[in-house]
């Protein structure tokens, strides 16, 4: 677990840009192991991501989701089709 504070009640008009995503990064670093997908499906996941039209600025356009939280999660599927299951 990270020394960081992270305020889990602050809104993202409340937040630096850079707090922001200092606190995304360390969610994803600290999510619990029995809850992620091995290393090698979030890569293939977030390649499959790189490749679709839907993907802007980090966010998937179906869900709003940014996709290295989304295809973090073992019981996480993308929101349009068969593009990568939940496993
Ligand atoms: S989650 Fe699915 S629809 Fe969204 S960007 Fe990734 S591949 Fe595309």
């Amino acid at each position: 677990m990270s020394d960081n504070i992270i305020c889990r009640k602050c809104l993202l008009a409340e937040l630096g840009e850079d707090e922001y995503f200092t606190a995304l990064r360390q969610y994803i670093a600290d999510y619990p192991a029995e809850k992620r997908v091995p290393d090698g499906e979030y890569s293939r996941r977030l390649a499959v991501c790189r490749n679709c039209e839907r993907l802007a600025n980090g966010m998937c356009a179906v869900c709003g989701c940014y996709v290295e939280l989304r295809a973090l999660k073992t019981e996480q599927h993308c929101p349009e089709g068969d593009k990568w299951h939940k496993v």
